[in-house]
C-alpha cells in the first residue's frame, strides 16, 4: 500500500513525487511516456533529441522556486546538467532585431534603440519594480487556497504590505499602463511587448493585469538556461533513475474502496491512500471511475474557455560551424492563419548536443484549438503542410541561414498531437490563461472536491512553467502535508 500515487511525469508529478519521497513517503509515480516532462519532455528520433515544447530553465537564481526545490531536495545546483544562456532570446520584429539580455540596463538599452520612446526607462523601471516586488513576496501568499471574500479578505491582511503596494498594477491592464507612459506606441512595438507577455502569461496585454505582465516583460532578466540533452534532463538529474518512477506506465482508471484508491494500469492494479493527478483540471476526470467522477471538470471546460494549445515544428539542422549561434529566436509575423497567432519561438540545440554536425530544432507557436478540430484525414494532412510552408517562410526570411544549411525532414505536431502524446483535454497547453476577468477567487487549487485526490500542473494555481508549477506544488503539500511546511519554511 503506497502513501501516494502520482500519475504523470511532467513537471508537477516529478516535483510532487521528490518532495514526498524526501518527507519519507512511499510513493510510486507513473508515466505513460517512455520520457519524463509532458510538455516540457524530450523525446528521440534519429539519435537526436528534441524538446517537445518547452525549451527556456528558469527559477534557478537564489530563491526562485527551483533553488528552493533544490534545496529541499538537497541537490547541489551544480549537478544539473545547464548551460547560462544570455541573451535568453533574439526577437525578430518586421525589421529590428533586440536581444534579450540579462542584465536590466544592458536589455533596456537594447529596447530603447529600437523603440527609442520618452518614457520609455519610467515604464521599464516600473516593469521590473512590479516583477521583483512579486518574486520576493510570492511565498508570503502561501499556502492560498482561498474559498470565499472573507477567506481572501484575511490573506489581504496577513500581507497587506505587499496587497497595497501592487493593487494598482494587479487592477489595471498591462495596456492601461503602458499606454500611461507611452501613448501611442507603433505597431512594432505593441507587438513586441505582446510577444513577451503573452509567452508568459497566455494572454495579449488587454486582457491580462500589468503585475503578471511584468513577469512576463522580465523573464529573460532572469537567469535562463538550456538543459543539455534535452529538457527532460533537468527531471531525470533530479529523480536520477529512481526505481519508483516507472515510465511506460499507462494508468486507466482510478476508484475508491472504502478510503483507498485502486489505480487500475497496463502493468497491474495499484493500492494506495492519496493519488496526485498531474493532469488539468479540465481532463483528470477522464481517469476516475463512476463512483468518482465529479461535475469539476466539466464546469471547468466551460469557466476557463479560449484556451491555447500549440504547433510545432521539429527538424535538425547541419550546423557544423554553428551559423546559427544563439538558442532561442523568437520571430513575429503577420497572423498565421493556421494557428491565429503572430509569433513563432525557435529553439536550437547547443553544440554540445549536436550529432554529426545536426542540430536539433524546435519551433513553437499558439494555436487555436478550433482550427484543427472537424478535419477529415486529408484536410488535417494538407493544412499541416501549410502550417510548416508558413512558419518556415517566415523564418527563412529573418534567419536566412535556415534555408542554407542541410536539414532532415520536418516533423509537424498539432493541437492533436499534444493531446496524443501528453492526455492533455483537446491538446490544450500553457495552463491558465493569466486572465484579469479570472479574480484570485477564480484560480483553481489542486485540490479537487474528492477526500484524497489532488491536481498538481498548470492548470492550478500559480500556473505554467517551471517555475509556476513548481509553485503550485508547493502550494499544494503545504496544505496536505503537515511535515512539509517545516521543511519549506526552513529555506525561503
Ligand atoms: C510549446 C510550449 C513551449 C513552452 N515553453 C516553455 C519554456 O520555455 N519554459 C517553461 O518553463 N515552460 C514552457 N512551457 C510551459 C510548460 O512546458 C508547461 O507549463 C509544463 O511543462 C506543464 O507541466 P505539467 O506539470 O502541467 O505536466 P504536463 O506537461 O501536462 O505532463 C503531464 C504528464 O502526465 C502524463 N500522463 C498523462 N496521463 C497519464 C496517464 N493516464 N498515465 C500516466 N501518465 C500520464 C503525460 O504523458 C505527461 O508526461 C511551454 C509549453 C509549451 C506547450
Amino acid at each position: 500500500m503506497q502513501d501516494y500515487i502520482v500519475v504523470g511525469g511532467g513537471i508537477g508529478g516529478v516535483v510532487a513525487y521528490s518532495i514526498l519521497k524526501k518527507l519519507g513517503k512511499k510513493v510510486l509515480l507513473f508515466e505513460k511516456l517512455d520520457y519524463l516532462g509532458g510538455c516540457a519532455g524530450t523525446f528521440k528520433k534519429d539519435g537526436l533529441f528534441y524538446n517537445v515544447g518547452a525549451s527556456t530553465l528558469v527559477g534557478l537564481d537564489e530563491n526562485l522556486p527551483l533553488d528552493i526545490l533544490l534545496k529541499i531536495l538537497d541537490i547541489d545546483k551544480n549537478t544539473i546538467p545547464v548551460l547560462p544562456i544570455d541573451p535568453a532570446i533574439v526577437v525578430y520584429t518586421k525589421d529590428k532585431v533586440i536581444n534579450r539580455y540579462k542584465d536590466f540596463e544592458r536589455a533596456f538599452e537594447e529596447i530603447d534603440k529600437n523603440f527609442p520612446y520618452k518614457n520609455n526607462k519610467n515604464l521599464w523601471n516600473r516593469v521590473k519594480k512590479v516583477s521583483t516586488n512579486n518574486w520576493q513576496n510570492i511565498y508570503k501568499l502561501l499556502p492560498f487556497n482561498p474559498k470565499n471574500y472573507p477567506d481572501l479578505l484575511k490573506k489581504v491582511i496577513t500581507n497587506l504590505d505587499y496587497f497595497l503596494s501592487g493593487i494598482k498594477d494587479s487592477l489595471m491592464t498591462a495596456e492601461k499602463v503602458i499606454r500611461h507612459y507611452i501613448p501611442d506606441p507603433d505597431e512594432d512595438y505593441k507587438a513586441f511587448l505582446n510577444s513577451q507577455i503573452l509567452m508568459a502569461t497566455q494572454c495579449y496585454w488587454d486582457e491580462v493585469n500589468f503585475s503578471f505582465a511584468s513577469m512576463g516583460l522580465t523573464y529573460p532578466n532572469l537567469s535562463n538556461y538550456y538543459v543539455k540533452g534535452g529538457m527532460s534532463n533537468f527531471l531525470e538529474s533530479i529523480v536520477k533513475d529512481d526505481k519508483n518512477v516507472l515510465k511506460k506506465v499507462k494508468v486507466k482508471s482510478i476508484s475508491r474502496v472504502r478510503d483507498i484508491f485502486e489505480v487500475k494500469t497496463n502493468k497491474g492494479e495499484f493500492y494506495t491512500k492519496k493519488v496526485i493527478l498531474n493532469r488539468t483540471i479540465w481532463d483528470y476526470c477522464e481517469l476516475l471511475d463512476e463512483s468518482l467522477k465529479d461535475s469539476f471538470c466539466e464546469v471547468s471546460k466551460k469557466k476557463y474557455s479560449k484556451l491555447w494549445s500549440s504547433a510545432t515544428l521539429y527538424f535538425a539542422v547541419k550546423d557544423e560551424n554553428n551559423l546559427l549561434s544563439k538558442h532561442h529566436y523568437q520571430i513575429l509575423h503577420d497572423k498565421n492563419p493556421y494557428t491565429d497567432s503572430y509569433s513563432f519561438f525557435v529553439s536550437v540545440a547547443d553544440p554540445c548536443d549536436s550529432v554529426e554536425g545536426y542540430k536539433s530544432i524546435t519551433i513553437s507557436t499558439h494555436c487555436k484549438i478550433e482550427l484543427w478540430e472537424n478535419l477529415s484525414k486529408e484536410e488535417y494532412t494538407e493544412k499541416k503542410e501549410k502550417l510548416k510552408e508558413f512558419i518556415l517562410e517566415n523564418l527563412y526570411k529573418k534567419i536566412p541561414q535556415f534555408r542554407m544549411l542541410p536539414k532532415t525532414d520536418v516533423m509537424i505536431g498539432t493541437p492533436n498531437t499534444f493531446n496524443r502524446y501528453t492526455g492533455r483535454y483537446k491538446g490544450t497547453v500553457g495552463g491558465i490563461p493569466l486572465r484579469r476577468k479570472y479574480t484570485m477567487l477564480n484560480y483553481p487549487m489542486g485540490i479537487t472536491p474528492i477526500k484524497g485526490l489532488y491536481l498538481v500542473g498548470d492548470s492550478v494555481f500559480p500556473g505554467q512553467g517551471y517555475p509556476g508549477v513548481t509553485v503550485g506544488v508547493f502550494n499544494l503539500l503545504l496544505q496536505v502535508e503537515e511535515d512539509f511546511r517545516e521543511v519549506f519554511y526552513r529555506y525561503i
